[in-house]
C-alpha cells in the first residue's frame, strides 16, 4: 500500500466497481480559512450555480416550491413530468415569475367584477386582498384595491367592486428593493403594497403577512434577467415536443432528458431537435455510466450529462435488470471522458446516502450532485407528512415504482405503454428533515469543511487535483467502514435526524 494513497487513475482503473463507501479521500495541506472557499460550479456548459446541488425530477421531490427554495439557496431544481403539460408548465412559470418577497403574478380583478368574484378567489386561493386594474389584467392601470375590510359587511354580493374598492392607495414604484418595500409596508401599516410602473400600471404586489419571510438570499441562482433558474424533465417521446414548446414559453432554462439509459437513437434525435429549435435552452442528457455512452450524447450536442444507473436509494434496476454501474466508478470514468472530450460538466445523480458522499462525487469529477432521497421529506417536497411508528415521515418513491408508473412515471424507462410493467423502483418513506433551505445550508457548511480538509479552495482546484494526481484516494475495507461510522455505543443522539436515518 502506498504511504500517501493512490492517484485516481491507478485507483479506479481496476476491475471492480467502486461505490462512494469503498474509498476515502486523504487530507491535503490547509493554507486558507473556511471563508476563502467558493463552491461555485457549472451545472451545464452555460449555466452556473453558487452551490453544486440539484434536485431530482421526481414527483415526491421537485415541484415549484422545491425549485424556488433550492434556487434561492444557490442550487437548481428540476421539475418532474409525471403530470400534464399544463401542470408542468405552470410549475416552471411559478419559479420563473418568483421574486423573493414580491408577488409577481398577483390575482387581479376589474372594477366591473363583483364581490362574489372576490369570494370565489378567496375560496380558491385563500386570500382576498385583490388589486383592481382598469381592465382586470396585470400591466393595466391600477385603480383601487379590495380587501376583507371593504367586503366583510356587504350583504349584496352582486355589488360591483368599483362601488366598494378603496381608491386612496399607498403604492411604490416597481424596481424598489426588498428592504425598501418592507420599510414602506411597515410604516404605512397597510396589508398590501402594490408596485406600479411610471404609467401607473400594476407590476407586482407585496403582502404584510410575508414581512417576516422576506429575507435576502445572496447565493440565489438567477439568470441575467434576475429570474430564478429552473429545469424540467422531458422524455424522449415524440409527443413531448409539444410539452417542450409549452415549457419554453414558460421560460425554462434547462431541460433534463429523463431516461434510464441515455445512449439511444431516441435521445440523440431529441437532443438534436432541442438544440436546433431552442438554442436558448441548455440540454442535460442521460442517464449514462460509460465513456461510450457519453460520446454518443456529447456528439449529439448535450450541454451536460447526468450520471447514474441503479445507484438511487429507491432503485432496484441493478437487481432486476443486472445492468448499471457502481456510482463511484460511473462518475469517475464519465467525468474523465467528458472533461477530455469537450469539457462537458457531469452531474452525479443518485446514491448520495451520507452528507460526505457529496464531496466524494465532486472529487471524482462531478460538477454538481443530483439528489432525490436526501431532499425528499423536507417541507418543500410535494406530499403531506404523516406518522409511521411514531416518526413524522413523507412518502418518497422511485419514478419507476408501480405507484409512480400508474401516474405516468414509466416514461423514463420506456415502459409507460407496456401492458406488464416491470418495476425498477420502490415506494417508501423518509423522515421529516425540516426546510430544505436550512438543510442546504447545513450540507454546504459541511462541504466547506471537507474542502478545507482536502486543501482545496474550490471545485476547479479539486478537479485539477483529480487530474494531476495530487488528490489521493485509499480503499476502505469493510472494517474501515465500520470504524469510520458511529460504533460501540449503546445509544447516541443523531446530529441531524434525517441525514443519519437515511442510511437504514
Ligand atoms: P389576504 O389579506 O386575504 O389577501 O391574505 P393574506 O395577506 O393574509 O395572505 C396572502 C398570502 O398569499 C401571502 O403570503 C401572499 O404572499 C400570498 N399570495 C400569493 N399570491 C397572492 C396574490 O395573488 N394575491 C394576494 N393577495 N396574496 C397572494
Ligand atoms: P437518490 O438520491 O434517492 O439516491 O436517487 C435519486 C435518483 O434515482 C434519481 O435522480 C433518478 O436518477 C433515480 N431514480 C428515480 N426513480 C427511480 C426508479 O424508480 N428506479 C431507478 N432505477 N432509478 C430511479
Amino acid at each position: 500500500m502506498s504511504p500517501n494513497g493512490l492517484d485516481a487513475k491507478t485507483f479506479f482503473e481496476r476491475v471492480e466497481g467502486i461505490t462512494y463507501n469503498d474509498f476515502i479521500l486523504l487530507p491535503g495541506h490547509i493554507d486558507f480559512a473556511l471563508n476563502e472557499i467558493n463552491l461555485e460550479t457549472n451545472l451545464t456548459r452555460n449555466i452556473k450555480s453558487k452551490m453544486p446541488v440539484v434536485s431530482s425530477p421526481m414527483d415526491t421531490v421537485t415541484e415549484s416550491r422545491m425549485a424556488i427554495s433550492l434556487a434561492l439557496s444557490g442550487g437548481i431544481g428540476v421539475i418532474h413530468y409525471n403530470n400534464t403539460i399544463e401542470e408542468q408548465a405552470k410549475e416552471v412559470r411559478r419559479v420563473k415569475r418568483f421574486e423573493n418577497g414580491f408577488i409577481t403574478e398577483p390575482v387581479v380583478l376589474s372594477p366591473n367584477h363583483t364581490i362574489k368574484d372576490v369570494d370565489m378567489l378567496k375560496e380558491m386561493y385563500g386570500f382576498s386582498g385583490i388589486p383592481i386594474t382598469e381592465d382586470g389584467t396585470l400591466d393595466s392601470r391600477l385603480v383601487g384595491i379590495v380587501t376583507k375590510r371593504d367586503t366583510d359587511f356587504e350583504e349584496d354580493r352582486n355589488k360591483k367592486l368599483k362601488d366598494v374598492m378603496t381608491t386612496q392607495l399607498v403604492t411604490a414604484p416597481a424596481g424598489i428593493s426588498l428592504a425598501e418595500g418592507n420599510r414602506i409596508l411597515k410604516e404605512s401599516k397597510k396589508g398590501k403594497l402594490p408596485l406600479i410602473d411610471k404609467q401607473g400600471r400594476l407590476v407586482s404586489l407585496m403582502s404584510r403577512t410575508d414581512l417576516l419571510k422576506n429575507i435576502d438570499f445572496p447565493y440565489a441562482s438567477k439568470n441575467k434577467d434576475k429570474q430564478l433558474i429552473v429545469g424540467a424533465a422531458l422524455s424522449t417521446r415524440e409527443e413531448d415536443k409539444e410539452r417542450l414548446a409549452e415549457l419554453a414559453k414558460a421560460g425554462l432554462d434547462v431541460v433534463v432528458i429523463d431516461s434510464s439509459q441515455g445512449d439511444s437513437v431516441f435521445q440523440i434525435s431529441m437532443v438534436k431537435y432541442i438544440k436546433s429549435k431552442y438554442p436558448q435552452i441548455d440540454v442535460i442528457g442521460g442517464n449514462v455510466v460509460t465513456a461510450k455512452q457519453c460520446k454518443s450524447l456529447i456528439d449529439a450536442g448535450v450541454d451536460a450529462l447526468r450520471i447514474g444507473m441503479g445507484s438511487g436509494s429507491i432503485c432496484i434496476t441493478q437487481d432486476t435488470l443486472s445492468v448499471g454501474r457502481a456510482q463511484g466508478s460511473a462518475v469517475y470514468h464519465t467525468a474523465k471522458f467528458s472533461r477530455e472530450y469537450g469539457n462537458i460538466p457531469v452531474i452525479a445523480d443518485g446514491g448520495i446516502a451520507h452528507i460526505g458522499h457529496i464531496v466524494k462525487a465532486l472529487s471524482l469529477g462531478a460538477s454538481t450532485v443530483m439528489m432525490g432521497g436526501l431532499l425528499a421529506g423536507t417541507s418543500e417536497s410535494p406530499g403531506e407528512y404523516f406518522y409511521e411508528g411514531g416518526v413524522r415521515v413523507k412518502k418518497y418513491r422511485g419514478m419507476a415504482s408501480h405507484e409512480a408508473m400508474e401516474r405516468g412515471g414509466g416514461k423514463r424507462y420506456m415502459s409507460d405503454k407496456d401492458r406488464i410493467k416491470v418495476a425498477q423502483g420502490v415506494s417508501g418513506t423518509v423522515v421529516d428533515k425540516g426546510s430544505v433551505v436550512h438543510l442546504v445550508q447545513y450540507l454546504m457548511q459541511s462541504l466547506l469543511h471537507s474542502f478545507q480538509e482536502l486543501g482545496c479552495k474550490n471545485i476547479q482546484e479539486l478537479h485539477k487535483g483529480l487530474a494531476d494526481g495530487t488528490l489521493r484516494f485509499e480503499r476502505r475495507s469493510q472494517s474501515a467502514q465500520i470504524e469510520g461510522s458511529v460504533h460501540n455505543l449503546y445509544s447516541f443522539k443523531e446530529p441531524h435526524l434525517g441525514l443519519l436515518r437515511m442510511n437504514r
